[in-house]
């Protein structure tokens, strides 16, 4: 497969696509984006990159931090994180309330706010310094030491945390938040705000696509436990459009509100992709394009 073609390609077609959407404005801070910013990154299973456009540009991952923290818990949890989220697609917006209450505390998927806030108060409760050993479970699996959180985009999002605190005392109530909920939040806050360009986003996920194994070789997860991660991906990782997401890209995906996407093929290659312009779902517009163009010009999606 013709990679460095198909990337170019796929780069030169997206740009005649019509302009959707903006850059979130839930984060102050992430509003000084350019949100015409725009880059693709491709690992294959060999290990051969290739990127085009900003793919060199650090930007904040967001929501894309969720997968790496459910991998890190699920490695020394195993099966017992579903004891306290769920993995059925939500229906609702990322950062939604109404579930919570009738289904009890308990959030339908470890992708949605509450579902992440849960999986953070069970870092902050396993690790000895959570917010450090959180970032160099990052640098190790990405191979990349400077990768390090934004303290601006951090404190932005605490000012402005009413949502997001409000999930967690509600999750607090029933039960499901074992930690402070200021520290909970503190450290959810941090992994979001985690900066990567596309290519350093390809290499964390290298493991997903690769039965466990980061690009360095080390085991991070089972193969099992592989399987599972990308399956809630694919059900859950874009919300309430994951179906719409599946039909045209059918790859196991995630999404952030800082306009970047993580994509990958088992045993054939990791993407990520970032254009800062968000539709109304949250989920950047230009970067799903770009995958479905992938997934057709390729022939290569799981279905
Ligand atoms: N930090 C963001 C929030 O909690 C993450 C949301 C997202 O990327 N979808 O609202």
């Amino acid at each position: 497969m013709n990679y460095e073609t198909i990337l170019h390609e796929i780069y030169q077609e997206s740009k005649t696509l019509p302009i959707i959407g903006n850059v979130s404005i839930s984060i102050p801070e992430l509003t000084k984006v350019d949100p015409d910013k725009f880059g693709i990154h491709l690992i294959s299973i060999e290990g051969e990159d290739f990127g085009i456009g900003d793919s060199n540009e650090k930007f904040s991952i967001q929501s894309v931090s969720k997968v790496l923290t459910v991998a890190l818990a699920f490695s020394f949890l195993d099966e017992r994180i579903w004891e306290r989220v769920g993995v059925e697609p939500s229906g609702s917006a990322f950062n939604s309330l109404v579930q919570l209450e009738y289904e009890k505390g308990i959030p339908r998927n470890p992708f949605i706010n509450a579902g992440a806030i849960v999986i953070a108060d069970m870092l902050v409760t396993h690790l000895e310094n959570p917010k450090q050993d959180f970032l160099d479970f990052i640098r190790m699996i990405s191979g990349s030491p400077t990768i390090d959180f934004n303290l601006k985009v951090a404190q932005s999002e605490k000012d402005t945390r009413f949502r997001n605190a409000a999930l967690a005392n509600f999750l607090k109530s029933f039960g499901n938040i074992t930690n402070d909920v200021e520290m909970v939040l503190d450290f959810y806050f941090h992994q979001c705000s985690i900066e990567m360009t596309c290519k350093e986003l390809a290499h964390s996920f290298f493991f997903l696509a690769n039965e466990g194994k980061t690009i360095s070789g080390i085991q991070v997860l089972t193969k099992s436990q592989v399987k599972r991660l990308n399956a809630l991906m694919q059900t859950c990782g874009f919300y309430d459009e994951s179906g719409e997401y599946t039909y045209k890209v059918g790859l196991p995906g995630k999404s952030g509100i800082g306009g970047g996407i993580a994509a990958l093929y088992p045993k054939n290659f990791v993407v990520s992709t970032w254009s800062p312009r968000l539709n109304e779902k949250g989920n950047s517009d230009l970067g799903m394009n770009a995958l479905e163009l992938l997934t057709t010009k390729t022939g290569m999606s799981i279905f």
